[in-house]
């Protein structure tokens, strides 16, 4: 079955955001559990929490996807930082709990200097603390990032090395960004040869989640700017073979692509015409 949504800017409350998902024809979303320019996160009362889940199972909702707040990253050069960090990870994984069995999006973070090696390392050692103390009913996935700056996370080496040194978690999975893989150079018309590199580096049952998005520069561009479906470098035949994927084709879709509700509408209803 396919599970599609996209990302909503306003957390108005969990039933605002069902709403806005069903009427665009999707069923999931992924929402920031924080006010991007505050830091503040939003409230998740009972009464909404328990109309969710409600309303979700009636409308066959999927899992649905908190995105982290940019203003986290474990691996920064700074230690007040990466001790801010992991107390918002913390903090926001506690919260994921009260909405059991749904998908936290983090990005690996960016090494500010320190290089990928240390980075690692203390990308682990928080995610490991939070995923042994916090987590039970949360997948916490790892999003693949297009390498821009000093950002980990754009190869299944560094992905697997984290995974590995946070104590290999079942609750710890990872997320394509396919505008990020192809900034980071990843070449979709060989899918399947990603997938059994990823497989064989991670593991299959570990890829969670997919962001569809197209990217607004060529492949390796290390660019990261995301472009309507169709509009950008990757091919659309990529997205129907992603889309229609016996390894992909039930994991949730979220779209980051630059629209409104009513573009994010056209979109799911042309990307629903490509499944065969
Ligand atoms: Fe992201
Ligand atoms: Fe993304
Ligand atoms: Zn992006």
């Amino acid at each position: 079955m396919l599970n599609i949504g996209c990302h909503l800017s306003s957390s108005d409350g969990f039933m605002s955001m069902s709403y806005a998902a069903f009427s665009i024809g999707g069923n999931t979303f992924q929402f920031f559990l924080r006010n991007p320019k505050s830091g503040k996160s939003i409230e998740l009362k009972k009464e909404d929490i328990d109309s969710f889940i409600e309303f979700s199972k009636k409308n066959n909702f999927s899992q649905i996807v908190a995105h982290s707040p940019y203003t986290i990253n474990l691996c920064s050069s700074r230690p007040n930082v990466r001790e801010f960090s992991l107390k918002m990870l913390s903090s926001d994984i506690k919260k994921m709990e009260s909405i059991p069995g749904n998908i936290y999006n983090l990005h690996p973070g960016s090494h500010t200097g320190l290089g990928i090696s240390r980075a690692i390392d203390f990308i682990s050692d928080s995610l490991g603390k939070v995923l042994s103390r916090d987590c039970k009913n949360t997948c916490i996935v790892l999003e693949t990032m297009a390498g821009k700056g000093s950002e980990v996370g754009s190869t299944f080496d560094e992905l697997s090395d984290i995974i590995k040194g946070s104590g290999s978690s079942p609750n710890l999975g990872v997320c394509f960004d396919t505008c990020h893989m192809f900034d980071a150079g990843f070449d979709f018309n060989k899918l399947d040869g990603i997938l059994e590199e990823f497989d064989k580096k991670i593991g299959i049952e570990r890829l969670k989640l997919i962001h569809l998005n197209d990217s607004k520069n060529p492949m390796g561009s290390k660019k990261d700017r995301h472009e309507k479906i169709g509009k950008g470098f990757i091919d659309i035949s990529v997205f129907r073979k992603i889309m229609n994927h016996s390894y992909l084709k039930n994991l949730p879709f979220i779209l980051e692509t630059p629209n409104d509700l009513i573009g994010y509408a056209e979109e799911i209803l042309n990307l629903k015409e490509m499944i065969q």
